[in-house]
């Protein structure tokens, strides 16, 4: 964080502040985590917070500690409503746009509250006051971390921060592997361990508690597995039907995607999830290299996030929508068989 940022924070900190802290719609383990920890940050600082979210979370995230004190928006519109107008500060935390939160945006659009954006996506909005954006971060949580440090509150660090801001770490980082984790990451792990995070508690609560319909759904989807060797990519169907057939539920198909990219040679990997409630379909992207799915997804689907990995929507059918990639991806020939 720069000097500017820190003494702006501080100022905006100085006096108690009713607080909403808010994470993207669909939120995965670095946006709960990072909320939920700069809340705790913030209590013990003498500020009223609310944690917010779009929608609901993800079940193998429901055991983190203050996790039952999340509004959700969707299941609570107009108390959430509420909660933002009797907010003077507003943080935004793992999203770089408030089309990032569904209908919550437009409350988001008429606040008269102070932003502050803690993010480390590509190309952000320009909504905030005070901004700590930076796409070199491993993970939002890692920068709850550093915001809180810079602004000299690690007193207010204990072992349920510690845990929260473990788990998005760990979840953004596919447990420590993406490029982003850095030696300094590491570092904050290792302090995060010292303060009384459990590391493998956190792997067995996130990852070792799936149904057996859950599996079964990734044997369908590794079933669906097309690769488009000539593109160096391969992509993975879900159908609505393939999904109610196993009681799917939010968070059940989070890391399917990697399982395409782990092909030999594959440099671009998509999954394409039906969801005819919203009547879209949900598209993840991942990449490995210098190709670019964040550019991707912003030209093509309406989407965006980091350079190898991303998401985005399409409006038309399941069917439609890879016949339309398969057509896109032409165009990207030459940069995917060059990608390194
Ligand atoms: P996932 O594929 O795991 O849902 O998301 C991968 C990355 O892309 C995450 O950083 C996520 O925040 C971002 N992302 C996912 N969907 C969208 C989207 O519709 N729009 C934008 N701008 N980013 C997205
Ligand atoms: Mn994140």
């Amino acid at each position: 964080m720069d000097k500017e940022t820190i003494q702006q924070v501080k100022n905006l900190l100085q006096s108690p502040k009713n607080i909403t802290i808010i994470g993207h719609k669909n939120p995965d383990g670095d946006a709960i985590g990072s909320c939920l920890a700069l809340g705790e940050i913030l209590k013990v600082t003498e500020h009223t917070v609310t944690v917010m979210m779009p929608n609901d979370f993800p079940h193998f995230l429901k055991w983190l500690p203050q996790c039952e004190n999340i509004v959700i928006y969707e299941q609570a519109i107009e108390k959430s409503k509420e909660i933002i107008d009797n907010s003077n500060l507003i943080f935004t935390l793992d999203f770089n746009a408030l089309s990032r939160v569904g209908n919550l945006g437009d409350v988001l659009m008429k606040a008269t509250a102070d932003f502050i954006m803690i993010d480390h996506h590509q190309a952000p909005d320009d909504y905030a006051v005070a901004m700590y954006s930076d796409t070199s971060m491993s993970s939002t949580c890692e920068m709850v971390y550093h915001f809180a440090t810079s602004l000299e509150l690690q007193h207010t660090f204990n072992k349920d921060i510690a845990t929260q801001i473990y788990t998005g770490i760990m979840t953004d980082t596919g447990s420590f592997r993406f490029p982003a984790t850095t030696a300094i990451t590491h570092t904050v792990i290792a302090h995060l361990v010292a303060l009384g995070a459990n590391g493998a508690l956190i792997h067995q609560n996130i990852y070792n508690t799936k149904s057996p319909e859950q599996l079964q759904l990734l044997g369908v989807a590794l079933k669906n597995l097309v690769v488009l060797k000539e593109f160096n990519t391969a992509y993975i169907t879900l159908s609505q039907k393939e999904l109610d057939d196993h009681k799917f539920k939010k968070g059940d198909t989070e890391g399917f995607v990697n399982y395409a990219l782990s092909v030999n040679g594959i440099k671009f990997a998509v999954i394409f999830i039906e969801n005819k409630q919203e009547s879209i379909v949900k598209i993840s992207f991942r990449s490995k290299g210098d190709f670019s799915v964040n550019e991707f997804a912003r030209n093509h689907y309406s989407g965006g996030g980091h350079n190898n990995a991303a998401g985005g929507k399409s409006d038309l059918s399941l069917a439609d929508t890879v016949t339309e990639f398969i057509s896109i991806l032409s165009s990207y020939k030459e940069k995917l068989i060059n990608a390194h």
